[in-house]
């Protein structure tokens, strides 16, 4: 029921957790948040989380990854920051665009309300206006929830990040106390004699406040736990309990960041202030198939090389996740080598044979396309295991046109619109589409599987549902010219062709779809577990594997 002060449900969301940065951006406080959810729910309890992205993109669809990473894909088809992957990933459950609130999405819902009139004639403006709007969106987002972590991106003091930072004092303001926490990550840096730092600490904290905000907990990225002296003078200098002051310090595996905080009793604290330490399941109780996970024992290693045009993790980040997540299934390290695609040029695979396996991930546009069609080639003729995604599964196509078939020339009709074979062809849907942002075939889609090929063996299923993200498909005019060779398509939706492989290869998996963005560390995506299978030395021990019945869904 709507209260008459606020006018809006209390049943949206119980407790809410809201995670501001200082000093500095990429400080990992999205991880920090991440892993104060992971915790929260081993506890018992259920947890959803929101990004905020104080930029005026509506969504982050149209956004180059040099910039800001990978582009992450939602169920819904919702293309948003790759933080909202973390969450996904931490906290075990599928978000939607909904949990990505960003300064485009805001104005462009303040700015359509206006021009129907809904304002009635009063000035719109940031408060209340906007800020309500971005009240309304924390609390939808967190329905039906017991927590809801809202991270806003960026660092305190920065011009964009104000309407957000304003309309979370309201809310506080709205909610009960012991609703709301305010977790504040910052860096405390090392001085040249290896002091602990804590003035950037002291000048973010007293930026919060002087908007009107106090941090309830604060988290200290630095190299090494805070020692004992340093969080005192955090606590004094910054209004708060000694026992409020938590480091993060630097992990070799972003995994077992929750393991660390909890060490410091991060969650028990939390808990604490927010009421609801008497429900949380007792520590014996709780959930710990995550932490047996990321912990496991990996024995060996395989190299794995990622042909792609863009000189930064980021920018393929859940393919890296996928891989490592198939790594911990199988229980051996997998070291990823960048090679840039471009190296490719001219039969230059040089770069390639020290891999146990090939993945050519998705892309954009030209520049790098030769090259992972030579990738593609290399994978190919000397039986290397090959996972294409999406571009990397087009390419396949477009190699196995030209070298196996003949088909001198055939091309993806986005690379090369006058190719003599467009075997890669525009969806119809897309023929007379202009705009950019949010109109690709997008979110999740069934593909069918063709029982006894090497899709259903990898799948242990005749259906899968996965993550799309692309404009061009295989022309159905050349599709019974590809499949009368050793390729097959072993997967379809209608007449959509979504999986492909090659009977006379070890393994040569191609998916249409972006298998990476459902992957999870208890849910290893299954064409990256076929990869790293394919991959394992003969004599690798396999660890032991969790029952199927008792991995979350
Ligand atoms: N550029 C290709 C398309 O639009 C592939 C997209 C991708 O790899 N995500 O179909």
């Amino acid at each position: 029921m709507p209260t008459p002060e606020t006018g809006y449900d209390p049943s949206l969301g119980r407790k809410f957790v809201f995670v501001t940065g200082g000093v500095m951006s990429g400080l990992g406080k999205g991880i920090t948040a991440a892993s104060t959810g992971r915790l929260l729910a081993d506890a018992g309890f259920d947890v959803t989380a929101v990004k905020i992205d104080p930029y005026l993109n509506v969504d982050a669809g149209t956004m180059n990854p040099y910039q800001h990473g990978e582009v992450y894909v939602l169920k819904d088809g919702g293309e948003v920051d790759l933080d909202l992957g973390n969450y996904e990933r931490f906290l075990g459950v599928d978000m939607t665009s909904d949990h990505n609130v960003t300064t485009g999405k805001v104005y462009q819902e303040v700015i359509e309300r206006e021009r129907g009139g809904d304002y009635l004639g009063e000035t719109v403006q940031i408060i209340p206006h906007v800020t309500d709007d971005i009240k309304r969106r924390i609390r939808e987002a967190a329905a039906g929830t017991d927590v809801c972590i809202v991270e806003v991106g960026g660092t305190v003091g920065d011009i964009e990040g104000m309407p957000y930072l304003e309309a979370l004092r309201q809310f506080a303001h709205e909610e009960d106390d012991d609703d709301i926490l305010f977790t504040h990550v910052t860096l405390v840096p090392y001085s040249k004699n290896g002091e602990q730092k804590t003035k950037p600490t002291q000048h973010s904290v007293k930026e919060l406040r002087s908007i009107g905000l106090q941090p309830d907990v604060l988290v200290g990225r630095c190299e090494d736990p805070l020692d004992e002296e340093t969080r005192e003078k955090i606590a004094l200098f910054c209004d708060v309990p000694t026992a409020a002051v938590f480091s993060n310090p630097d992990v070799e595996d972003i995994y077992h960041v929750p393991l660390v905080v909890e060490e410091e009793g991060l969650d028990e604290y939390v808990m604490d202030r927010l009421g609801l330490t008497e429900e949380a399941l007792a520590p014996a109780n709780r959930d710990d198939r995550w932490r047996e996970l990321v912990t496991r024992d990996r024995s060996g290693e395989v190299e794995i090389a990622l042909v792609g045009k863009y000189d930064l993790e980021d920018a393929y980040m859940s393919v890296h996740e996928a891989l490592k997540h198939a790594g911990q299934t199988c229980g051996v390290n997998v070291a990823v080598s960048w090679v840039d695609s471009d190296e490719m040029l001219d039969h230059h695979t040089e770069r390639l044979r020290d891999a146990d396996g090939v993945v050519v991930p998705g892309g954009f546009g030209s520049r790098g396309t030769a090259g992972k069609i030579e990738a593609v080639r290399y994978a190919r003729e000397n039986g290397v295991p090959y996972l294409g995604l999406c571009l990397g599964f087009q390419m396949a196509v477009v190699e196995y046109a030209r070298n196996v078939l003949g088909l001198d020339g055939a091309h993806s009709a986005e690379i090369d619109a006058e190719t003599p074979h467009p075997v890669i062809d525009l969806l119809p849907e897309q023929e007379n589409c202009e705009d950019m942002g949010g109109t690709m075939r997008l979110g999740a889609h069934v593909t069918e599987i063709e029982h006894g090929t090497l899709a259903h063996e990898v799948y242990g299923d005749t259906r899968c549902t996965e993550r799309h993200r692309h404009r061009y498909e295989v022309n159905p005019t050349y599709i019974d010219d590809l499949s009368s060779g050793p390729l097959r398509f072993s997967g379809s939706a209608g007449r959509r062709m979504e999986i492909l492989e090659h009977d006379d290869h070890p393994f040569f998996l191609g998916t249409q779809f972006h298998p990476e963005f459902r992957s999870r560390p208890d849910r290893a995506s299954p064409p990256f577990v076929g990869l790293i299978e394919a991959v394992l030395p003969a004599d690798h021990e396999q660890p032991q594997t969790l029952d199927p019945e008792e991995v979350t869904a």
